[in-house]
């Protein structure tokens, strides 16, 4: 069964990879490009976006859906791109919302994802995600695949995949585990590119900007 991607606030219809891990504008400063890291998705994409740095603090929202059980499904799922990066992606669980980048919540009325954001849009470089994983059903896998595809969306790719077998496809398969596919790794690889080619980021200039908002809805089940 197929879902058809929803998307929602549709901001701007450019697609827009600049340089590395979109803070670099000048040519001197574009160290990898959609064809550094293949195969990959990244033409697929609305754009790639990036946190400024690593480790990215995450905070679960304490209200009548969460329990200790989702958020250690929920974090091994995060730790599939911890482990795919070689720990290059990392996070750190906060106790309070004010210290968070990432904030989760989860909704037993569905067992679809979504993930919302915040960035500037001349860079790409994320102010604020929220994160929320449906755990109707109570499945152990949906859950950990759900909580791994929409760590992806938080983490920078602002997108679908068209290829089923990747982490970042659309929709799943209930209870058949999602894994991150080499094109899932390259295409996240070239959003943070300084990180596996030996470079520092150049930090982008500094431009008074007010932050745009997107979404995206991953209607994994019926
Ligand atoms: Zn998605």
């Amino acid at each position: 069964m197929r879902y058809t991607a929803a998307w929602m606030l549709i901001l701007g219809g450019a697609m827009l990879l600049a340089g590395c891990g979109g803070g670099a504008q000048s040519g001197a400063d574009r160290v990898c490009s959609a064809n550094t890291f293949t195969p990959n998705y990244v033409p697929q994409l609305r754009r790639l976006l990036y946190w400024e740095r690593f480790p990215v603090t995450v905070y679960f929202e304490r209200d009548e859906n969460y329990s200790d059980y989702y958020r250690t499904l929920a974090l091994q799922g995060f730790d599939q791109w911890v482990n795919a990066t070689g720990s290059v992606v990392r996070y750190v669980v906060v106790d309070t919302p004010d210290a968070a980048k990432i904030k989760v919540y989860f909704n037993p009325a569905t067992k679809d994802g979504l993930t919302s954001y915040s960035y500037y849009p001349s860079s790409g470089r994320l102010v604020s995600a929220r994160v929320e994983i449906g755990t109707k059903g109570d499945s152990a896998i949906d859950i950990r695949s759900v909580s791994a595809h929409e760590f992806g969306h938080a983490i920078g790719i602002d997108g679908h995949s068209a290829n089923p077998d990747d982490m970042m496809y659309p929709t799943y398969t209930p209870n058949v585990p999602l894994q991150i596919t080499q094109s899932d790794l390259n295409t996240l690889k070239t959003a943070y590119c300084n990180y596996f080619i030996g470079r520092s980021r150049v930090a982008p200039r500094p431009v008074e900007e007010t932050p745009v908002e997107g979404t995206i809805v991953c209607p994994a089940s019926p």
